[in-house]
């Protein structure tokens, strides 16, 4: 696919800021409407503008989505929001859990593996409504690492640990 001339993204959105997107995650988030967000790389399968990081806010209960545009990771917003989304303790240094499914502890392993050698990776967390999401119903942890093919992982329930783990990863933070 030419990403130059073809939005990746399958949503129709509204550019905005960050104080943009700040105020209408807090908003849905105060008002228990459903919400989340994706950081979508220079190179994500589903940039919009590629070449910069998109921040993309989903406001699923208003049928809304909201994308800013960065030259830079969008990291301070990212960890702002996270806690909203995922819990207070979303980057927490947990425990290593030793129920882990062989696969997610083999996704894990070739996560950090990547990061080690300094490839580009990231990781999407696709909520059962999230438009991005081609799953039926399932949560869908969607993780691009540069030279492979996007690895897809589908889950009954929100899969809090191994979120964990690769937040963890991605902010640097083991
Ligand atoms: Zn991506
Ligand atoms: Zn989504």
């Amino acid at each position: 696919m030419c990403k130059s001339c073809h939005s990746g993204l399958p949503l129709t959105f509204d550019v905005v800021d960050e104080a943009g997107i700040v105020a209408a995650a807090t908003a849905a988030h105060a008002g228990g409407q459903a919400w989340h967000f994706h950081v979508l790389a220079p190179l994500c399968t589903f940039s919009p503008k590629p070449g910069a990081y998109t921040f993309l806010l989903e406001l699923t209960d208003a049928k809304r989505a909201l994308c800013a545009y960065y030259d830079e990771k969008p990291t301070a917003v990212n960890k702002q929001l996270l806690p909203l989304l995922h819990g207070a303790d979303a980057l927490a240094d947990t425990p290593a859990d030793a129920s882990l499914a062989e696969e997610d502890e083999a996704l894990l392993a070739t996560i950090e593996a990547a990061a080690k050698a300094g490839t580009s990776w990231h990781h999407h967390m696709m909520f059962p409504a999230c438009g991005l999401n081609t799953s039926d119903g399932k949560w869908r942890l969607f993780v691009e690492i540069d030279g492979r093919e996007p690895a897809i992982h589908d889950y009954a329930d929100e899969p809090s640990r191994v979120l964990n783990r690769i937040e963890r990863i991605y902010f640097g933070l083991t």
